[in-house]
């Protein structure tokens, strides 16, 4: 297919996934116990974004490249962009749609057909879109759902051309060292343990809702959450009590509910919350807000929390949370915050919080 070809297919697929909004944000819901305003508007807002965005840019990106080579001055060479054949997605749990369905647009308009193995926590996320896609006229098995649990990834990695991997650090090095056996080209989208920095200028107000929203959206179940904070010690007192207020604030409840944050989707993550908080208190952490399993209620429920006196001897601050936490550490000045940014074995994303642009650049 040409890439407009390409294009109005994936558009009549966007329009059937608006057609059947309902059925997915079911499955999106249901799944991870996300709220409804969040499966709609990050979620399935998303990949019809992506759909729009992909099916008109695609061809630029893709165009053969002219080079003019450096020693034979009178040759000409080109860059030209194939499809690789097949590609395989082994995707997690916390963002079902987006980052399976979502991530292999751009697959699809390179020419590509997908075959996506979806957390065994969140199969029908994926598996209800492919079969809309199937309806909405794309060719039979080009967007298809292989479904169980890792062994049926790590089968998969056989029969393709190529992976792309979102998940644990730990999966993604196993993954790639098969890949790596078999020449086959990955792409790793990894876990993180993401730093942000409160300078002494810092707006904040700014900051502090950049960091409840950065840690608590998806119930902190993101790659990038903010999941440490390094605030100037002329700031910090100001800073904890406008974050701790806007905690109080944040509304948890079911998906159907008018809420801001929802349940955690796995029994095993809130357990690794519960343990990595309760370790940090005994080694002299300190709770200002949460810092409990919510009872009672169906699922997996852990409060928003917000912990002080934390350092970098505690596993909170080494480790990825992926949950409803907000670990504060106080610090005498940049330079200090830089040095504990940088401690850390992973590296995904981070924010500096600051007037001074260009300070925040050197940073
Ligand atoms: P995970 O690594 O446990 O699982 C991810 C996927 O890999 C699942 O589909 C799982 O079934 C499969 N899998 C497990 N073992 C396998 C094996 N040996 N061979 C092949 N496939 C295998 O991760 P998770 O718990 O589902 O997701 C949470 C993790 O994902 C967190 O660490 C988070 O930071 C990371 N994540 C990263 C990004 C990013 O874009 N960087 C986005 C979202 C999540």
């Amino acid at each position: 297919l040409s890439f407009s070809a390409r294009g109005k297919m994936l558009k009549r697929f966007r329009d059937a996934c608006l057609d059947n909004k309902e059925e997915i944000a079911e499955a999106l819901v249901t799944e991870t116990g996300k709220p409804l305003a969040e499966a709609y508007g990050i979620e399935l807002l998303y990949l019809c974004d992506m759909i729009g965005f992909w099916a008109k840019n695609a061809s630029r990106y893709l165009c053969d490249e002219q080079h003019r080579p450096h020693l034979l001055k009178t040759k000409k060479a080109y860059t030209t962009y194939k499809p690789r054949g097949v590609i395989g997605m082994i995707t997690p749990w916390n963002y079902p749609l987006t980052l399976s369905i979502g991530e292999a647009i751009p697959a699809l308009m390179a020419g590509n057909g997908v075959v996506i193995k979806p957390s065994s926590t969140t199969p029908m996320s994926t598996v209800v879109p492919c079969r809309i896609a199937e309806e909405s006229g794309m060719p039979e098995g080009l967007l298809a759902a292989v479904t169980g649990p890792g062994t049926v990834g790590w089968e998969l990695i056989d029969l393709v051309d190529m992976v792309s991997f979102t998940g644990s650090v730990e999966t993604g090095r196993k993954i790639q060292i098969k890949c790596a056996e078999q020449l086959k080209p990955t792409t790793m989208e990894l876990g993180g343990k993401d730093p942000m920095i409160v300078c002494a200028d810092a707006n904040l107000e700014r900051a502090a809702n950049g960091c409840v929203w950065g840690s608590l959206t998806n119930a902190g179940q993101v790659c990038m959450s903010v999941e440490r904070v390094y605030v100037n010690e002329s700031v910090y007192d100001d800073f904890v009590e406008k974050v701790v207020d806007k905690v109080a604030a944040v509304r948890q409840g079911e998906p159907s509910e008018d809420c801001d944050i929802g349940a955690m989707t796995q029994l095993s993550q809130l357990e690794s919350v519960e343990k990595q908080v309760d370790k940090a208190q005994t080694e002299g952490a300190r709770v200002l807000a949460g810092g409990r399993r919510v009872e009672g209620r169906r699922g997996y429920w852990y409060e928003p929390t917000v912990l002080v006196d934390v350092d970098h001897s505690m596993e909170i601050m080494q480790e990825e949370t992926f949950g409803p936490v907000i670990a504060i550490q106080k610090v005498k000045d940049d330079t200090e915050a830089l040095e504990l940014a940088n401690d850390s074995r992973f590296g995904l994303s981070a924010s500096v919080w600051t007037k001074d642009k260009r300070g925040a650049m050197n940073i």
